[in-house]
């Protein structure tokens, strides 16, 4: 078994390098419906178990990594091992420098306006294989909404990273799931604020 059961919330035991490759795999695939990983911390598996809605969504995972040294500890006192920590901002960072070897098409949601631009121009400057097919700020209407979620459906990114707050962002994904028309999606929390400055 490659996961464990933590309050309900199966986590992945694999460690940042097994979880890149299973993600870089994901991406050289071409066939497979969209991957949704979540980094889940101690808050959200709290969250899960008094929101149906959230469970739900934590249960149709793809993968759900251990953002938090919580998750590890609570591992150690259910007699299992989770090897470490594996962070939405660590796995950003360790895939967008995997585009070097194989490069992939990215779609930037969620931030402040100017955040989401000036990390977009981050990410296009140091990471030359990654390719920005769209992006949108985090504060949005219903209508503006639908616009770009039509544009990601239509530009079929490999790639869809969300930073629109934990759970807003695992919401976000599972309520687009069927026109997010992408190879992997996932909450990115506050990694454009890092990556912006
Ligand atoms: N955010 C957003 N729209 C929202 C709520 C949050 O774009 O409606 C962005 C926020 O600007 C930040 C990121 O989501 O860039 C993470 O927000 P926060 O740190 O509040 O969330 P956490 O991950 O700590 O729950």
């Amino acid at each position: 078994m490659d996961t464990i059961n933590i309050l309900g919330v199966s986590f992945s035991k694999r460690t940042m390098d097994d979880t890149v490759k299973l993600l870089q795999k994901q991406l050289a695939s071409t066939d497979k419906p969209l991957f949704h990983l979540i980094t889940a911390n101690p808050e959200i598996v709290m969250a899960a178990r008094n929101n149906p809605q959230l469970r739900e969504i934590v249960e149709e995972a793809d993968l759900i990594t251990p953002d938090g040294i919580g998750i590890v500890l609570a591992a150690k006192w259910q007699g299992e091992h989770i090897p470490e920590r594996v962070t939405g901002y660590d796995m950003l960072v360790r895939l967008l420098e995997g585009a070097k070897q194989q490069p992939f098409s990215l779609y930037v949601v969620g931030a402040d306006e100017e955040t989401n631009a000036k990390s977009v121009e981050i990410i296009k400057d140091r990471y030359p294989g990654v390719t920005i097919v769209g992006r949108h700020n985090g504060f949005f209407n219903a209508e503006q909404e639908d616009a770009f979620v039509a544009d990601i459906e239509q530009k079929r990114p490999d790639m869809v990273i969300v930073a629109l707050g934990a759970p807003g962002a695992e919401k976000w994904i599972y309520k687009h799931k069927s026109r997010i028309k992408a190879k992997i999606a996932f909450g990115v929390g506050g990694s454009l604020d890092v990556i912006a400055g």
